[in-house]
């Protein structure tokens, strides 16, 4: 993304405890998780139409203000979130953006109960997402490229894992995409049943090539982004996680090591999610 601050400290999946600025809901020593949406204006159309997270006046964690790859940070107390007991601080963090929007991915592509659910390319947000379909008895289709994170998949309990250009073996009623690629939004389209939806969770995506309207998209086939989140999401998915026990896989490194740890995302050396710990 472009940078828009010359100088920052990055980090929006922030674990910490409250150490100044007390309110009566997060008191001094409570622990607590700020996520990628730091804050809205309140007052825009998408706002008081309960989308505030397409607000027109976002404040992001980590991008348009200072985040949490630090010992102290500044946040708004109504972007801040008490987290559940019984998920220790390396292990909860991942859970602040990449599952709160791979939550969010599936309320938008309309996953009901029993369906038969594709995600393709397959990192934290769509590893976190594994748990939840299946505790709504869906069947989940996995193609990704990288043998390690078919290997995930295959240890999550995916129902089918294929490689990039595999196409499911039945219709999908929903898919996800998680790869910046818009070749994957069209291999995810090709793989929906009429009336199906695709969600796009990805900020940014190279290009949408061409395609054959009549075989893609009509029959009320939709595709859709996925933008942010709302704090309805995040309590939702925080509660879903707790019940589900879900646990994402880390490597941590400490404070020091944060540009290794940046690397290794870069690289895709780690399985997991990489946690920076202070
Ligand atoms: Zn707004």
């Amino acid at each position: 993304m472009p940078a828009i601050q010359p100088r920052l400290i990055p980090g929006h999946q922030i674990v910490a405890e409250v150490v100044d600025g007390a309110t009566a809901e997060l008191p001094v020593g409570m622990r607590v998780g700020v996520s990628w949406m730091g804050g809205v204006d309140g007052d825009c159309w998408y706002c008081r139409h309960g989308m505030e997270n397409l607000c027109d006046k976002p404040v992001f964690t980590g991008y348009t203000v200072n985040g949490g790859y630090a010992e102290y940070a500044v946040v708004r107390s109504d972007f801040t979130f008490p987290l559940p007991l019984g998920l220790d601080d390396e292990h909860v963090a991942p859970l602040l953006c990449a599952g709160i929007i791979g939550f969010r991915s599936l309320r938008v592509a309309g996953v009901e109960p029993g369906e038969r659910v594709g995600l393709f390319g397959f990192g934290s947000s769509a590893s976190l997402a594994i748990p939840i379909l299946q505790s709504w008895k869906c069947e989940v289709y996995v193609v990704t490229r990288g043998e390690s994170h078919r290997k995930s998949a295959a240890s999550l309990g995916a129902t089918w894992i294929g490689q990039e250009d595999d196409k499911p073996p039945v219709d999908l009623d929903r898919a996800v995409t998680f790869a910046p690629s818009g070749k994957v939004v069209v291999s995810a389209l090709a793989s929906l049943r009429k009336g199906g939806v695709v969600a796009i969770n990805a900020i940014h995506l190279d290009q949408m090539p061409r395609f054959d309207y009549g075989k893609l998209l009509w029959g009320e086939r939709q595709i859709r982004s996925v933008a942010n989140m709302t704090r309805q999401d995040a309590r939702d998915f925080l509660k879903i996680a707790k019940d589900l026990n879900i646990r994402p896989r880390i490597t941590s490194f400490p404070l020091e090591d944060a540009n290794k740890a940046l690397l290794a995302v870069k690289q895709e050396t780690e399985d997991g999610s990489a946690v920076i710990v202070h």
